[in-house]
């Protein structure tokens, strides 16, 4: 919409400027070109950014579901199911071993103070906590360790790819908190898609997964992510950390 628009606009600019031409109005073929020009350069830019051609952005969407919508409903339609900080309580309560995988959203949520007073918590009944870190998790290099450094979660703690991923089926709960793109399958099945090839966390392997995200909208790749339609994956959906909080007081009263 925002390029049919500025397409629009552009127009407008080209109307004014020919106008000038039939009044002989040096001002109005000025201006008009000016607007007609600013506007055909604001489109083309726009097209650019959204890697799609000007047709495609023109006439691709009109009166079909686009490629994108259409995979998330492949992927994600009747597949999802959502959970409660009670019920994720209740499976916590029956581990050994947990393992925590955190991403961009624990970041953006600032949850790693709650983080460190839930890993007390686990470790106060006797599970097993570890952390699965992603090197490219987050947006900057080592953000994840900075942020879990910050709250003196021990750095022995925090588990590289190759350590965790081998381990990954032993964990009873997988707590994907806030992370999407580093924990998407489609890194080993789409070799095509944007992560295509790229090590991620198997957090799918562990026997239950909950994934803490407020919403099933994409990561930084944006794409879709199969992890939370699969069999064993629930869906905890707020805010990182407020709903770690909720778990929290879930896991005393549990
Ligand atoms: P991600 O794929 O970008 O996904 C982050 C998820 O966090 C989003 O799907 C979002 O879902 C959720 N989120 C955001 N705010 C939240 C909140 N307040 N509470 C709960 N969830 C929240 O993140 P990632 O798995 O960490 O992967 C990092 C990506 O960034 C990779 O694609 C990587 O290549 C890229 N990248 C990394 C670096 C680096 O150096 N680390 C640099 C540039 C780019 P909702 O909106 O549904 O909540």
């Amino acid at each position: 919409m925002p390029v049919v628009i500025a397409l629009l606009n552009a127009y407008s600019g080209l109307a004014a400027c020919s106008t000038g031409f039939v009044l002989n109005n040096n001002i109005l073929i000025i201006a008009g070109s000016l607007v007609g020009a600013s506007g055909i350069i604001l489109t083309n830019l726009m097209c650019k950014a959204m890697n799609r051609s000007f047709l495609n952005v023109l006439f691709g969407g009109f009166g079909a579901v686009s490629g994108e919508e259409q995979e998330e409903e492949d992927i994600y339609g009747g597949k999802v199911k959502s959970t409660s900080p009670e019920e994720v309580a209740m499976l916590i309560s029956d581990a050994s071993k947990v393992v925590i995988i955190p991403g961009y959203g624990m970041a953006q949520a600032r949850a790693q103070h709650a983080v460190r007073d839930f890993t007390n918590l686990l470790e106060s009944k006797n599970i097993e906590v570890s952390f699965a870190i992603h090197p490219v998790a987050g947006r900057m290099p080592g953000h994840m360790n900075v942020l879990l450094a910050e709250v003196d979660i021990p750095y022995e703690k925090l588990k590289e790819l190759e350590e965790i991923n081998p381990r990954m089926a032993e964990a009873d709960v997988a707590i994907v908190l806030g992370a999407n793109d580093v924990v998407n399958p489609k890194a080993r099945t789409d070799v095509d898609s944007p992560i295509g090839g790229m090590p991620i966390v198997e957090a799918d392997r562990a026997k239950i997964v909950v994934v803490i995200k407020r919403s099933l909208s994409p990561g930084f790749s944006g794409i879709p992510n199969p992890l939370f339609a699969a069999g064993n994956t629930l869906m905890l959906f707020g805010d990182a950390e407020e709903m770690i909080r909720k778990l929290i007081s879930a896991v005393k009263k549990a």
